[in-house]
């Protein structure tokens, strides 16, 4: 059963064969952020040109602002947290997901290009 573009993005899988894993497993800090330049399965290229990434950037910014403008308003009007309190818990929840942001927003850049083809193999791999 083949994974659904939702589940490819947030398994952080490759966008073209939805098995190979983007990133350089397993996780550990080190390699919290090293892609891996290919996908194992089907070879698609994983950085198609230099840069490509940067518009992961604006991705990252609009996740990154939705997440810490629910988290904050709930704190601070549904449970009554005060500004520093509530500044505090946004800081600290930014350093916990800051790598999830980052690895979320790079899987979603490269599904938005790269097409799936389930019959994809290392043989007829061609860049996006
Ligand atoms: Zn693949």
């Amino acid at each position: 059963m083949a994974k659904s573009k939702l589940a490819s993005i947030s398994s952080m899988t490759c966008p073209r064969c939805r098995k190979g894993s983007l990133f350089v497993q397993p996780y550990t800090l080190a390699n919290a952020y090293k892609m891996k330049p290919a996908c194992d399965s089907c070879h698609q290229n994983y950085e198609p040109e230099p840069g490509f990434y940067y518009g992961a950037m604006f991705i990252s910014y609009i996740l990154t602002a939705w997440i810490f403008i629910i988290v904050g308003l709930g704190l601070a009007f549904g449970l009554g947290w005060t500004v520093t309190q509530t500044l505090i818990a946004v800081a600290v929840l930014a350093i916990l997901i800051h790598n999830l942001i980052f690895r979320l927003s790079r899987s979603l850049w490269i599904h938005f290009f790269v097409k799936y083809k389930p019959s994809a193999t290392a043989e007829t791999s061609t860049d996006i």
